[in-house]
């Protein structure tokens, strides 16, 4: 287990400490064993959860139970002693950890760290936004020297709430300076603004809403070569099209709430991160299990913890990840090549489109996971998300008509679903952070951002066009 090196173990504690090693050596082999062979769909849709758990521990039901439960009850003060110093698997009391919460957290372990031969694991988060905080915050602790200018390096292409996270409560509230990397394929951009009070870089792909990207490998190197880590939201993406700790990323930030869950049954977020990281910050602990690390002493403190409700749900959503990335995926390639054409749209970015300036390097990066074993394919194929954006000849007053002009598409701030949905950025996402920052974002008034979902791409088409014809 992890932390509290300091307690005094009695006889009566190391009994349960040796069973519970028992215990966590057979769970270890089972994952190295048998787990990590599976296929991405099969780990998506037992991920840890086993007969052996269900029948032993939980009635035999064949769907993860969903435990309400505040605490859980020890037999005696030896186990309750090792349980609440950390000495074995504990699920103590639901701020903390909670059996729910632990099968989903094991499925997106497995799921990032799918074709990745180091080892994986993972702290659930209340959202997405909470995940970013929960993964950038044990980087900018104060080391030595309680006056140092510490900072971090992003790419400005960011969600919204990520740019107002870094910019108002760490930079404004914190003093903590974000260097924002304005062209995230330049990597001396990246480098010259690295120095000695760096923490780690931080970088979106997809970048949410206009489709940035940068080179995953290339990045990282440059990160390790500081002895930084390289921090990666991976949210327009999910582990079915890119798994960035394959190329070299140490944690991985999961708004669990968009694709991975896509029925738009609440909010939920995820840490993923692999063991032994690379960080200048110096705690052994935080270098060999970061996600255990944040989840038993940090988020402890702060509580951003997942309701296992919600775990379950989410859980539930993401046994069909990789055919529902697929499907959505080429609807939105159906409906960008459509726009693409329009003679009312001015343009369109989506990765999948060859003449998109960063095609070439995405497609080095986005590939449908597992389809050199899937009949319809049998070879490798790239896949690029369901998000892209447009802009709307005319300007913002045009792409107000078109959008309100929109039938059955719903008009909302959200994306991921299963459902369309568009919204104009300017207006809702990244309304907050003014004109200046829109611009460095590349988020003009006349953009629209589209999440294309699982309606057929005729109808989808149908509607956007009847739309257009009422813009301009
Ligand atoms: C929505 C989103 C977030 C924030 O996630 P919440 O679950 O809404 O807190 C972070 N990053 C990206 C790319 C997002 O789209």
């Amino acid at each position: 287990m992890a932390p509290t090196d300091d307690v005094e173990i009695t006889e009566g504690m190391q009994r349960y400490i040796d069973r519970n090693n028992i215990y966590l050596a057979d769970r270890e082999r089972y994952i190295r064993e048998v787990v990590k062979k599976w296929k991405f769909d099969t780990i998506a849709v037992h991920g840890l959860y086993t007969v052996r758990d269900a029948i032993d521990d939980y009635q035999g039901s064949i769907i993860e139970p969903i435990f309400m439960s505040t605490a859980q009850a020890y037999r005696d003060s030896d186990e309750m002693a090792a349980a609440l110093a950390y000495k074995i698997p504990t699920w103590c009391y639901s701020r903390i950890a909670n059996p729910s919460t632990y099968y989903y957290e094991w499925t997106l372990a497995l799921l990032e760290g799918y074709g990745y031969d180091g080892e994986t694991s993972c702290c659930s988060t209340s959202s997405g936004m909470a995940a970013i905080m929960t993964a950038v915050h044990p980087f900018l602790k104060i080391q030595e020297d309680v006056n140092e200018k510490r900072n971090f390096v992003a790419t400005v292409q960011c969600y919204g709430g990520t740019y107002q996270q870094f910019s108002v409560r760490l930079m404004q509230e914190q003093n903590i300076e974000c260097r924002w990397v304005l062209d995230a394929t330049n990597l001396d951009e990246w480098a010259s603004k690295i120095d000695s009070h760096t923490r780690f870089l931080y970088g979106e792909l997809p970048s949410n809403p206009q489709l940035g990207f940068f080179d995953i490998e290339a990045v990282a190197d440059l990160a390790h070569s500081h002895n930084l880590p390289l921090i990666v939201d991976s949210t327009i993406a999910t582990p079915a099209l890119l798994r960035p700790i394959c190329h070299g990323a140490d944690i991985v930030v999961q708004s669990a709430t968009k694709s991975l869950t896509s029925s738009g049954f609440g909010i939920c977020g995820a840490v993923i991160a692999r063991k032994n990281l690379v960080t200048n910050i110096n705690d052994e602990q935080l270098k060999n299990d970061f996600s255990l690390h944040i989840k038993y002493l940090q988020n402890r403190d702060f509580g951003p913890n997942l309701h296992p409700m919600q775990a379950v749900m989410t859980l539930n959503d993401m046994r069909t990840l990789r055919s529902k990335m697929d499907l959505l995926s080429r609807n939105a390639m159906a409906v960008a090549r459509f726009l693409e054409e329009h003679p009312r749209v001015e343009s369109v970015q989506y990765l999948g489109l060859p003449n998109h300036p960063l095609h070439e390097l995405a497609s080095r990066y986005l590939w449908l996971v597992d389809a050199e074993y899937d009949e319809q394919y049998g070879k490798p194929v790239n896949r690029y998300g369901h998000l892209l954006s447009f802009c709307v000849k005319g300007g913002a007053e045009n792409a107000r008509r078109f959008f309100d002009g929109l039938q059955r598409i719903w008009r909302a701030t959200d994306l991921g679903r299963i459902k369309s949905v568009a919204t104009i950025p300017a207006i809702s996402t990244h309304q907050q952070q003014g004109d200046e920052a829109r611009s460095l974002a590349g988020i003009p008034h006349n953009m629209v951002r589209l999440c294309v979902g699982a309606e057929h791409p005729t109808d989808t088409i149908a509607d956007l066009d009847q739309a257009l014809r009422l813009a301009g």
